[in-house]
């Protein structure tokens, strides 16, 4: 049963646009930054044009120093988590930064002995995307990092690019292909997210394809749990799962041979290209929406001549993939590429830098991603998504990436926060059939109000 929140009256009160200060926040702090940079340099020519080096160079010194003190990895990290410009220089008091497994379990029991539920933070991501402050005591996962023995056991703050790289090191040489397409994701996150890949034949696992060992904060023990327990333990909703912290992550599934592919594009406009795009043959494939044009990627096996990239193609690919605009859609006819696997996972900007997270949050922009297993993906019903969303995103901005896994379709959407654009977003996908759907929690998070505006039911991914 939808809650009886679909009437005007009741999504007009609603108040369904999260907002705890972190976007003015994060603006304000790296406003200063950039203000520091500012002064640095006019303290340089200042100095050089006026002679007045005694005043001029130790303030530039003292304003470049702060600055690159904002910059390092860490304190990055921090801000990226929400905390404001002392707390992300120095840390907050009370967090912890483990490394080994022993210091992690430490940390756990003495958070727990003093009677605090630690909040895990990887890299902090999901909080970029959803504007969202970690709160409470942090568990920080950044020097958690590398292999545990010779298994595919890593400590749950390894950032997925570093295991790709030693997968793709190994003999044969391997991928694993059920992971988000940011590198900078810790695997920790991926598990607790039950993060996602690249669609297509190449991953035909379930949503959760690893093992993990597990503390319970609730119990103070530490467990193993199959993909099944990991399903049951982060699939049920943000409370239960908040009470677990992932110490270490075995990789089990999703672990393909690193194969050349060729990529190609082609934009979706009938029957014929939406069924070029559900090609079988192709290991991934990938589905943008924009305001005006759809664009569909696949990548299929490819062995003999490899064919070059054009710089310009990738250029106007990232602009149509980040903003949707149908005028930067790439013209793909006859411009195939050839790469390994494991370069085509990590085909786009994996890693935003300060300058370009101020700019998103000054724009406003979230990205949240919608699951269900409502919709049969056949070419009619893609060409059907297509078009509705599109309609979307001229009115609202942004775009969507399609993506499918087994029974499930990804509606990986991005757009200007609004509660509108959000409701019509919902009521959108509710034409097109989604009558439940859950959310990925490691990004934007709407409310079950804003759905069920929308017409949408918002569940779990255990009760899809
Ligand atoms: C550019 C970009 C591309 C992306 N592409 C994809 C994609 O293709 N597919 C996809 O599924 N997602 C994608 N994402 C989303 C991404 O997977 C999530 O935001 C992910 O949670 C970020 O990982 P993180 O290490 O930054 O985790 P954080 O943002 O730090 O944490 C996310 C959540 O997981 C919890 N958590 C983190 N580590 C642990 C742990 N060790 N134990 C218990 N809980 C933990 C945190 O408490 C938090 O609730 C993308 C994000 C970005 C920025």
């Amino acid at each position: 049963m939808i809650a009886p929140l679909n009437t005007v009256t009741d999504c007009r009160t609603a108040a369904p646009l999260h907002d705890d200060g972190y976007r003015w926040r994060y603006i304000a702090v790296w406003g200063v930054g950039w203000l520091l940079l500012l002064a640095a340099i006019a303290g340089l020519v200042i100095g050089i044009v006026l002679s007045t080096f005694a005043v001029a160079f130790p303030l530039m010194a003292v304003c470049l120093l702060v600055f690159a003190l904002m910059y390092r990895d860490a304190a990055r990290l921090r801000y990226r988590a929400g905390s404001g410009l002392l707390g992300g220089l120095c840390g907050e008091r009370g967090s912890f930064a483990p490394r080994t497994m022993d210091e992690l379990i430490a940390a756990c029991d003495t958070a727990r002995r003093s009677g605090d539920r630690l909040s895990v933070v990887g890299s902090a991501w999901s909080n970029t995307l959803g504007q969202r402050t970690v709160r409470g005591r942090r568990l920080y996962m950044h020097r958690a990092v590398g292999r545990l023995g010779n298994a595919r056991t890593w400590l749950a703050g390894t950032p997925l690019k570093q295991i790709q790289r030693e997968l793709a090191a190994e003999d044969p040489s391997v991928q694993l292909v059920g992971v988000p397409g940011s590198s900078y994701v810790t695997i920790g996150a991926w598990i607790a997210t039950l993060g996602h890949g690249n669609s297509g034949p190449a991953a035909t696992h379930g949503l959760v394809i690893a093992s993990a060992k597990v503390y319970d904060q609730a119990t103070g023990l530490s467990m193993d749990m199959s993909p099944l327990k990991v399903m049951e333990a982060f699939g049920k909703g943000p409370g239960l799962a908040a009470q677990y912290v992932v110490l270490s992550v075995t990789a089990e599934e999703g672990i393909y041979e690193n194969i050349t592919v060729k990529r190609q594009g082609a934009q979706l406009v009938n029957l014929t290209d939406a069924n070029w795009a559900l090609d079988k043959r192709s290991v991934m494939r990938a589905v943008f929406i924009g305001n005006t044009k759809t664009l569909a990627l696949r990548w299929i096996p490819h062995t003999g001549t490899e064919l070059a990239e054009s710089t310009v193609l990738k250029v106007w690919l990232f602009v149509f993939a980040a903003l949707g605009w149908g005028s930067a859609m790439p013209y793909y006819k006859g411009k195939d590429s050839t790469g390994r696997l494991s370069d085509e996972v990590y085909l786009f900007p994996d890693a935003l830098t300060p300058p370009q997270l101020w700019s998103q949050m000054i724009l406003n922009i979230v990205n949240y991603e919608l699951y269900t297993k409502d919709i049969t993906l056949d070419a009619s019903t893609l060409l059907q998504i297509s078009d509705r969303l599109q309609r979307i995103h001229s009115e609202h901005g942004g775009r969507t990436e399609l993506r499918t896994l087994g029974k499930y379709v990804f509606f990986d959407m991005a757009m200007w926060a609004n509660t509108n654009a959000f409701r019509d977003a919902f009521a959108a996908l509710h034409e097109l059939g989604v009558n439940k759907c859950a959310q990925h929690p490691g990004k934007y998070v709407h409310t079950k109000e804003t759905a069920a505006c929308g017409g949408v039911r918002l569940v779990s991914v255990k009760e899809l």
